[in-house]
């Protein structure tokens, strides 16, 4: 009712941040950088920029606001748009990876942690910027990591340049300290206690359980909202639709009228009209779910919320080194994670958590505090970046905690294998280039690939389409007709090709709405993988590397495919069963890949990634031929398990060298 009954100007004068407004500018004034720590939706994000822009700093510059995620660069973007009365891409902008929303006239500008770090490889100084906000810091993503010490340097260069670093409670002093010791500015909170709910026994089926513990609350408990943690899109769905179904039993078995429920999913790749939704009130009389990745944790307020529903797991990036690449991986979330999350039951008023796991695996299982994700993830980009900014010495970049010395060596490995690393660790000629692309290195090597095999133009939309999220869509109630639909794009042997056989078709359908409706494919998907291929493109002209084209001689694309994935190779061992040519590991063909129908199966293969469901599967897969694989780097067949990184590798060479020499003697 807060937000229908009030104007937008009297709801930011409600904020808890409102009350130290005129405090906090003058700390800004006061010093170069700052820390501000405030309780989630106390009004940093949305606030912080306009008191800023108020306080005349926006006519010297820009001031820009990073988030780790897109959907909070984008959402927050819109709501201060709205807030200041704008036009989106207007005054108020936002950046995301493939999509500029901003302007000549942009002066607060929201972006992903990553946009701004690309950024700075432009221009290494941000002179656009008269102060960055580095907000929702204590999630520590790679980007942010790798940005505070970029920044720190920044700041040292430049005198008129101001650095505020956000962060919820966790971490304050750490960032503090790194800058050598800058003020922290603390937003008085306004929190109601939150009563906490464990279960009794450890249990199976979560997606059940928060299922049965929302329905029970609908019925049984006061007004309020509900939220439920869920760790990814798949299990979100699978909530929503359990959900849906349950209400619809009890509705018909009830004599009485059920209140309703309004199922809300959210996650990153959510279209944004469907992320919106969960900001909207409850029609009258209703109750809201929201079930929701992460993301709800810190990077979006929501207000109304009563219950929290905490399956204790969420998805996190991690390099596994047996695979040699990140793999999502489910894990249980910390203490410090579980307590933030039990926090947004409390914010409208005392509020209910239910943590569906026990007391004791609270208190003695899991960790106290997440793990940073540079010291988890594969550093191949990030490796790519320094180099190009002249960080001769990886390990002599200040970070704040510096990842393993392992990680770093083997993600140069990778980029030596590559080829975008020379034999003393410098960027190759093909190195500079791939830094040029915001794609991961083994995207940019296919393009390049492309270009050499003269299969640029194929090699492009397949890329393209591996950029956004997956465009076949398969709604539960029509399974087999969609799968059908989906077969009929398949190209023997490749789901790589199909993609690209998908986007052809699409093409030559005048890029038709109406049509992918027909084949059971997102048209949003393939604009957003038409867009990115035109941003590639101009990439490419900039670097004059021309369009050329093999006019779909699959041989040679498949090729390109294959030059990219070393890492990613395997080779047959059973039915549907593949291990990684390099390090044994088991993987699977999903039933879902055009490989899977096909009455054999294939000696090699290549894979996009590996997703861990119930089994190591493949996602996007095309059959190689071994010969290939074999012209492309004839030591990596025979790299065994552990000796992954670039010394390990050296000192083969020479054991190789030394055996030859001998022979020749
Ligand atoms: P913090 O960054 O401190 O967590 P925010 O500035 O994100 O806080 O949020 C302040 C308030 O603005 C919250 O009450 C939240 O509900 C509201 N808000 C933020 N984004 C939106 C949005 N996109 N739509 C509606 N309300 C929003
Ligand atoms: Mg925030």
């Amino acid at each position: 009712d807060f937000a229908k009954s009030k104007s937008l100007a009297q709801q930011r004068q409600y904020l808890p941040i409102f009350t130290v407004r005129d405090d906090l500018l003058q700390v800004v004034r006061e010093n170069q950088v700052i820390v501000v720590v405030g309780e989630t939706g106390s009004g940093k994000t949305t606030q912080l920029t306009q008191y800023l822009h108020e306080d005349g700093y926006t006519s010297t510059g820009v001031v820009g606001c990073t988030q780790p995620r897109r959907v909070a660069a984008m959402s927050v973007a819109k709501r201060v748009s709205e807030e200041m009365e704008t036009d989106l891409g207007d005054k108020v902008g936002y950046a995301i990876r493939f999509e500029d929303v901003t302007g000549p006239n942009t002066i607060i500008k929201y972006m992903t942690d990553g946009v701004l770090l690309r950024e700075t490889l432009k221009d290494a100084d941000l002179d656009k910027y008269r102060v960055i906000v580095m907000d929702e810091a204590h999630e520590r993503s790679l980007n942010t990591d790798v940005l505070f010490g970029i920044l720190k340097k920044v700041v040292a260069r430049r005198r008129d340049f101001k650095l505020i670093i956000t962060s919820a409670t966790l971490n304050a002093d750490k960032f503090s300290k790194f800058f050598g010791g800058v003020p922290i500015f603390h937003i008085p909170g306004r929190t109601f206690p939150v009563n906490i709910m464990f279960s009794k026994t450890p249990c199976e089926d979560y997606v059940e359980a928060a299922v049965k513990q929302a329905m029970t609350i609908h019925i049984t408990s006061g007004p309020g909202d509900i939220l439920i943690f869920m760790t990814g899109q798949e299990e979100i769905e699978a909530t929503c639709y359990a959900l849906a179904e349950r209400m619809e039993q009890l509705i018909s078995s009830s004599t009485k009228t059920v209140p309703k429920l309004e199922i809300l999913p959210i996650y990153s790749q959510l279209p944004a009209d469907l992320q919106a939704k969960i900001f909207q009130k409850a029609e009258e009389g209703a109750r809201k779910c929201i079930v929701a990745t992460n993301i709800a944790e810190t990077s979006l307020t929501v207000d109304g919320i009563f219950y929290v529903i905490d399956t204790g797991y969420g998805k996190m990036k991690v390099d596994n080194p047996r695979m040699g690449m990140d793999a999502l991986q489910v894990f249980p979330v910390s203490r410090a994670t579980a307590d933030q999350r039990a926090g947004r039951a409390g914010r409208t008023g005392p509020g209910t958590c239910y943590r569906l796991f026990t007391e004791s695996a609270y208190q003695n299982e899991i960790l106290p505090n997440p793990v940073p994700e540079i010291q988890r993830t594969n550093l191949g980009n990030v490796v790519l970046l320094l180099k190009s900014l002249r960080v001769e010495n990886l390990l002599d970049f200040d970070f704040m905690d510096p990842p393993p010395q392992e990680n770093i060596l083997n993600s140069m490995y990778q980029l030596w294998v590559l080829g975008a690393l020379n034999n003393v660790g410098g960027l190759t000629e093909i190195g500079w280039k791939m830094v040029e692309f915001p794609l991961d290195p083994t995207l940019a090597k296919m393009l390049l690939m492309g270009e050499q095999l003269g299969c640029l133009d194929e090699v492009l939309t397949i890329v393209s389409m591996l950029s956004v999220p997956s465009v076949f869509f398969r709604p539960k109630d029509r399974a087999e007709e969609s799968d059908a639909a989906r077969e009929k794009f398949f190209v023997p042997e490749s789901d790589h090709l199909t993609l690209l056989n998908v986007y052809l078709q699409w093409k030559s359908n005048q890029y038709r709405g109406d049509w992918c409706n027909d084949h059971f494919l997102h048209v949003k998907g393939l604009r957003k993988a038409r867009e990115v291929r035109s941003q590639l493109l101009d990439i490419l002209k900039t670097l004059k590397i021309p369009l050329t084209s093999c006019h779909m001689e699959w041989d040679v694309v498949r090729k390109a495919i294959c030059s990219a994935y070393f890492h990613n190779s395997a080779r047959l061992k059973g039915v549907g069963e593949y291990v990684n040519c390099r390090n044994g590991m088991p993987c699977h063909l999903h039933p879902s890949s055009a490989l899977y129908g096909l009455g054999y199966t294939p000696d090699y293969v290549v894979y996009h990634e590996l997703v861990l469901t119930t089994k190591e599967y493949m996602q996007c897969v095309t059959a190689v031929d071994p010969q290939w694989l074999a012209e492309m780097g004839p030591m990596f067949f025979s790299v065994k398990e552990t000796d992954t990184s670039l010394l390990d590798h050296k000192k083969r060479q020479k054991e190789e060298k030394t055996a030859m020499e001998e022979e020749m003697e």
